[in-house]
């Protein structure tokens, strides 16, 4: 006889009662997901507001000021430079805006992670310094250590470690956020201006956004300066009255020449970054001497690398569905892409596990000196 429902243990009556979710929902770093996972924030996403209001508000004060110096205007010459001026702030500030909506709120390029961690190989050692804890046979648990691992990157030896949060191998360059709670793909930093990691998708946008936000400082205080100076040419030379009549002007070349030293620096900054082929992380970490950069090329393909190469799609498809049971039973993606299994443990890993992919992704980009590391 057929049992009812209510006569199944509670574990697998609450199987039954578990409704499919998506990855979003069981995703366990710190993210804010919108619009069913298409949006992807940083757990600090709120500082956007400020960060949003802070170029806003200049921009409609800077505005309002041409607007009424092109109506106040003696000659089409003037008009015709303000309503230049205007056009040219408006589109900056839309475009910069675009930019950081485009660093916000998209996945930076975090690695998906495993619930348990892939079975043990033979590179699994005592004595390294990454710790985890090994409860098998139901003993009293010991501190084991996965050792980093060497792989080989454009004729570079290079180290990867084991993250024991995300319970894999970070693929080279990647790096775990405590604020985001993921191993993130060619990790730069978490900005907290923008509320989120910047990584492998979301760099080029980023410099964008610190770019456009230079230029636009930059040109606002030219303009505002360019107002003062009229005024003192129209008040016999008086600064101070000049000053007097031009109070936003004053407040923008304040508040612009702050700003410019900040997003100025930190351009200037990514712009040696990018030319060396560095993110922040490394910068600060391995100071890269000329010749030890593994990934450096000339300056022109470092260049492009950021600039004009294909950002790769999600590494995890944070839409895709995933069982209740799949989740609490654990699983681990040992194949996605950038993946760093050498060919015989994927033989062994192959024979003695079902992989489960959930929302992993190959990468179709990865170079084929990447692909080497998991074939
Ligand atoms: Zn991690
Ligand atoms: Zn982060």
């Amino acid at each position: 006889m057929k049992p009812e429902p209510e006569d199944e243990p509670p574990q697998v009556q609450q199987q039954l009662e578990a409704k499919p979710r998506r990855l979003y929902q069981a995703w366990k770093g710190n993210n804010i997901f919108l619009c069913g996972g298409r949006l992807i924030f940083g757990p600090d996403a709120a500082s956007l507001l400020l960060t949003t209001f802070l170029i806003i508000a200049p921009t409609i004060i800077f505005c309002y000021q041409m607007k009424s110096k092109f109506h106040d205007s003696n000659s089409t010459g003037q008009q015709h430079m303000h309503r230049a001026a205007l056009v040219i702030v408006i589109i900056t500030t839309i475009m910069d805006l675009v930019f950081l909506f485009m660093t916000s709120a998209r996945d930076p390029g975090i690695v998906p992670r495993n619930t348990r961690a892939p079975p043990e190989a033979d590179e699994l050692l005592l004595g390294s310094n990454t710790p985890s804890m090994d409860w098998s046979d139901g003993r009293t648990p010991r501190m084991r250590f996965r050792r980093p691992k060497d792989v080989i990157v454009n004729g570079f030896m290079v180290k990867v470690k084991f993250c024991e949060t995300c319970l894999r191998y970070r693929p080279p360059r990647s790096s775990h956020c405590s604020i985001c709670n993921n191993c993130v793909h060619k990790f730069d930093h978490h900005c907290p201006w923008v509320g989120q990691c910047i990584g492998l998708r979301n760099y080029r946008y980023f410099f964008l956004f610190i770019a456009t936000s230079t230029f636009l400082c930059i040109f606002v205080f030219v303009f505002a300066w360019l107002s003062v100076y009229s005024q003192m040419e129209d008040n016999g030379g008086s600064m101070w009255m000049a000053l007097r009549k031009e109070a936003y002007s004053f407040a923008l070349i304040i508040y612009s020449s702050i700003v410019v030293w900040f997003v100025g620096g930190l351009t200037v900054f990514h712009l040696y970054l990018i030319s060396t082929n560095q993110t922040t992380y490394e910068n600060f970490r391995y100071h890269y001497d000329k010749k030890d950069n593994p990934y450096r090329k000339r300056i022109a393909a470092n260049f492009a690398e950021v600039f004009f190469t294909k950002i790769p799609p999600s590494m995890a498809n944070f839409r895709s569905w995933v069982g209740e049971g799949a989740l609490e039973a654990g699983f681990y993606t040992p194949y996605i892409g950038l993946d760093v299994t050498t060919p015989r443990e994927k033989i062994d890993l192959d024979r003695e596990n079902k992989e489960v992919l959930v929302g992993g992704r190959a990468d179709p980009n990865s170079t084929s000196e990447h692909r080497l590391w998991f074939l």
